[in-house]
């Protein structure tokens, strides 16, 4: 009697037992099932999958919605996009060129890369020049991939020869802007004179004409604009001196010490800088200024970068 009793309480004990196992199993089985489903829809996982590491995920999540991110898995995974990714001057639209880029040159750092390709220093001076955009007024951009035509003229008055030598043009904004800072180097106990303003398309052909004759084409344009392609034509552009000094040692002057702290207060920037010969396409030049503002011209005094990086960053994305 007490042997039959103890069967059925093991075959009830089997049957549970073998119940509980069925159930583990079940239960772990959708488990995973959800888990699968859930990694396979997960971005981070494709991502991971895809070649990127959990750092480099942080970031271009940071920087990307989800369609971007899907649109990364199209292309190989690229250790330089997340370094890419966390430059400043980074504009989504030039990535391919950037990867294209830094492929052919791996030894440039990543935001002369940036640099570059925003402002096409990375091509050839003058290929497939474009129309200077004239809507953006005084922050209009004329550089050697940025062009003027030849019957352009801005609006211009003449600069009193009491700050200039010989006959000069400026627009009026750019005018007002230079006594300002005329008078502001006086006060600070230096002098600042203006030697050319504006220079019609004809007038910079025949210096740009000499300049070839003389030296070549090749050497000409490092340092004098293409017809067209000069920022003197725009009348926002002052070449500046101070008395006794000349192109040539003018960066040892006090009055070039003092525009570089104060030209920025007046809206003038120094547009061809000594470290910036790549990106602008100029040899440096301490004389010329451009003006472009006080709001623009603080930012690029600021953020230390030319007036083709900040265009292509602030004004073209
Ligand atoms: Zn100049």
């Amino acid at each position: 009697m007490s042997l039959r009793l103890k069967d059925s309480v093991r075959k009830k004990l089997y049957m549970i037992i073998v119940i509980a196992i069925l159930a583990f199993i079940g239960l772990f089985s959708i488990k995973s099932i959800v888990t699968m489903i859930k990694q396979k829809t997960n971005i981070e996982y494709k991502l991971e999958h895809h070649g990127y590491s959990t750092k480099e995920i942080k970031i271009l999540k940071r920087n990307y919605n989800k369609k971007e991110l899907t649109k990364l898995l199209d292309k190989e995974a690229d250790k330089n996009i997340p370094l890419l990714i966390e430059e400043k001057y980074y504009i989504a639209k030039n990535l391919d060129k950037y990867l294209d880029y830094l492929k052919a040159n791996p030894n440039t750092p990543v935001s002369k890369v940036i640099s570059y390709i925003n402002t096409r220093a990375n091509e050839k001076w003058y290929t497939d020049p474009k129309e200077a955009d004239l809507s953006k007024g005084k922050l209009l951009l004329v550089n050697k991939f940025n062009k003027l035509n030849e019957d352009y003229t801005p609006e211009l008055v003449n600069v009193s020869n009491w700050y200039a030598y010989g006959e000069n043009k400026l627009t009026q904004e750019a005018y007002e802007a230079f006594i300002q800072m005329f008078n502001g180097a006086k006060d600070s106990g230096t002098k600042i004179v203006a030697t050319s303003c504006y220079r019609s398309y004809e007038n910079q052909k025949r210096i740009y004409d000499k300049d070839v004759y003389k030296y070549g084409e090749e050497i000409a344009d490092e340092s004098v604009a293409k017809p067209g392609f000069s920022e003197h034509q725009t009348g926002l552009a002052i070449d500046l001196l101070e008395p006794g000094y000349n192109l040539n040692n003018f960066h040892e002057s006090t009055a070039y010490s003092w525009l570089l702290d104060n030209a920025h207060k007046y809206g003038f920037i120094l547009r061809y800088p000594s470290d910036k010969e790549d990106i602008t396409g100029y040899s440096y030049e301490s004389w010329h200024f451009r003006y472009v503002g006080v709001e623009v011209a603080t930012k690029i005094h600021n953020e230390n970068i030319t007036y083709d990086e900040y265009y292509a960053y602030y004004l073209n994305k």
